[in-house]
C-alpha cells in the first residue's frame, strides 16, 4: 500500500463532489493540500526509567470557516498519511453540519495499552508541550479520538493552561465536566448517528429495524442504546476480539455492562448484580458484515468494507459511525446493490457538535443544561440530515457525494468572500 493512500481515497470521494458542484478554482486549490503539518518527536521517562520518543503529528488542514477542529488519536498504527485524511475529513464533517470551524487532526503512534498510566500522563502532556505554538482556542481545537479520552484532555488542557500561564479550556474539548466540559459529550457521536437515522429512516423505506454494530465502544455503544430505547432490535455486536449474533435483540446495556465486567462480548440481561446467559451465536467478524439486516453500522476503525467484502453486503442502509470505514471502491459496489451509505461526515458529526457546544460553553463561561444540548444537537443533525437528503435527491448522487455537495457550498462562499482572483483583477 502506498503511503499516500488513505488521503488518495479521501480525494476521490472530494472530486466526485467536484463532478457535480463546480466551486472556484481558487476554493479546489484551498482544499487539496493541508495548510499546515508537524511532526513531533514526544520523549517520555518511562517508569523503569528508560527514555522514549513517540512519533506525533498535528496536521491543521483548512480553516477556511474557522480555527481547525479534530480529535487526537493514539495507536500504534497511526501515521501522517492517516492524520492527514482524518484533518481532511474534519474539514467536510464541519461543513457539514454548519458549524464554524475548519478541519485538523492530531495522532501519536502508540499502543496506549502497553503504557502505565504516568506513562500515558507524561506522553499526553509531552505532546501538548511540543505542539503548543500550533493550537489554541481560536486557532486549531484538539478533541478525542480513538484511544484517547476526557482524562487525557484534562491532562492536556491543564499543560497547555501552565505553558501559556492562562486558564484556556477552550484550548481542547471532551475535557472532564470539572474542568469545563460538557454536559452530553460522552454519547454525542452515537447519539448523533442516531438522529440522523431517526429523521431518515422513513425517507428510506425503514420500519423497526433489525441493526448490527461492528465495534462496541464508545459511537457503537450510545448508538445501540438509543436505537433499541425506541424498539429497534441490536441482533449483533463485535468488538477487536469477538463478535455475536442474537436473533432476538441485545439488551444493551447489560452486553456493555458485562464487557466492562468481565473484559467480553456475551448477550446477557442483568437482574440486579445477576447476568443470565440470552441465546446467541459467536460469529466471525466478516460475518457480521454480511448479515442480512437493515441497517449496518461500522463504529470501530477505517477500510472495514472493501472491495473484498463489499459484494456479501446485505444491509438496506450502512450508518458510518466511525471515520471512513467503507472505501471509495467498496462505495461503487453499494451503489450498484442499491445499498444506501449514510456519510460519516454527517452520521458521526454529534461529536464534534457538542465539541462545538463545549467551546461555545467555554467562551461564555456559562454551562447548559443537559437537555439543552440535546435539543441543540437533534436540530443540527436533522437539519443537515434533511439538507444532504433534498441534495441526493435531486442530483440523483450517492448520500456521500451530496454530503460532500452540502459542505462545499459552505467552504466555497467563505474562500469567495475571502477575496478571489476575480476581485484582484478588479482593483
Ligand atoms: P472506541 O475505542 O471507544 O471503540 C472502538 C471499538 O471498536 C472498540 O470496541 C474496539 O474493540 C472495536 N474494534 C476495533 N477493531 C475492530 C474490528 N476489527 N472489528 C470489530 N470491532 C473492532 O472508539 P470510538 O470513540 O467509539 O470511535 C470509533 C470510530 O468512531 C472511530 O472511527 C472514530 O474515529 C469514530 N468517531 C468517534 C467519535 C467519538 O466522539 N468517539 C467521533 C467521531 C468519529
Amino acid at each position: 500500500m502506498s503511503e499516500d493512500s488513505l488521503f488518495a481515497e479521501a480525494e476521490k470521494q472530494l472530486d466526485k463532489a467536484l463532478a457535480i458542484y463546480k466551486v472556484d478554482p481558487e476554493t479546489e486549490l484551498r482544499l487539496k493540500i493541508p495548510q499546515l503539518s508537524v511532526q513531533v518527536g514526544i520523549p517520555v521517562r518511562m517508569d523503569d526509567g528508560s527514555l522514549q520518543i513517540f512519533k506525533g503529528y498535528r496536521v491543521r488542514y483548512n480553516t477556511l470557516l474557522g480555527p481547525s477542529k479534530g480529535g487526537i488519536r493514539y495507536h500504534h498504527t497511526v501515521t501522517f498519511d492517516e492524520v492527514k485524511s482524518l484533518a481532511f475529513w474534519m474539514t467536510f464533517k464541519c461543513a457539514v453540519v454548519g458549524l464554524p470551524y475548519g478541519g485538523g487532526k492530531g495522532g501519536v503512534t502508540v499502543d496506549p495499552r502497553a503504557l502505565s498510566q504516568m506513562e500515558l500522563e507524561r506522553l499526553s502532556r509531552g505532546y501538548i508541550a511540543q505542539i503548543a505554538n500550533f493550537i489554541g482556542p481560536d486557532l486549531d481545537i484538539p478533541a478525542p479520538d480513538v484511544y484517547t479520552n476526557s482524562t487525557i484532555m484534562g491532562w492536556m488542557v491543564d499543560e497547555f493552561s501552565k505553558i501559556k500561564r492562562d486558564w484556556t479550556p477552550g484550548v481542547i474539548t471532551g475535557k472532564p465536566i470539572s474542568l469545563g466540559g460538557s454536559l452530553g459529550r460522552d454519547d454525542a457521536t452515537g447519539r448523533g448517528g442516531f438522529y440522523v437515522f431517526e429523521i431518515l429512516r422513513e425517507k428510506l423505506g425503514l420500519a423497526q429495524s433489525k441493526i448490527a454494530i461492528q465495534g462496541f465502544g464508545n459511537a457503537g455503544t450510545h448508538f445501540g442504546k438509543l436505537a433499541q430505547s425506541v424498539g429497534h432490535k441490536i441482533v449483533a455486536v463485535s468488538d477487536s476480539k469477538s463478535a455475536i449474533y442474537c436473533e432476538q435483540g441485545i439488551d444493551v446495556a447489560s452486553v456493555e455492562r458485562f464487557k466492562k465486567e468481565t473484559g467480553k462480548l456475551k448477550a446477557v440481561v442483568y437482574k440486579g448484580d445477576v447476568a443470565s446467559e440470552v441465546s446467541h451465536q459467536e460469529i466471525t467478524h466478516e460475518e457480521l458484515l454480511a448479515l442480512q439486516v437493515d441497517c449496518l453500522a461500522p463504529a470501530a476503525l477505517e477500510k472495514a468494507i472493501t472491495g473484498q467484502n463489499a459484494a456479501s453486503i446485505k444491509a438496506k442502509v450502512i450508518l458510518e459511525l466511525a471515520n471512513g470505514p467503507v472505501t471509495p471502491e467498496a462505495d461503487g459496489i453499494l451503489e450498484k446493490k442499491g445499498v444506501v451509505v449514510l456519510p460519516d461526515i454527517l452520521a458521526n458529526a454529534g461529536g464534534v457538535t457538542v465539541s462545538y457546544f463545549e467551546w461555545v460553553q467555554n467562551k461564555e463561561g456559562y454551562y447548559w443544561e443537559l437537555e439543552d444540548v440535546h435539543t441543540k444537537l437533534k436540530a443540527k443533525m436533522e437539519k443537515a440530515a434533511l439538507e444532504i437528503y433534498n441534495i441526493h435527491k435531486d442530483s440523483s448522487c450517492s448520500m456521500r457525494t451530496a454530503a460532500y455537495v452540502a459542505a462545499l457550498k459552505r467552504l466555497d462562499a467563505a474562500s469567495q468572500a475571502r477575496g478571489t482572483a476575480a476581485l484582484f483583477r478588479r482593483i
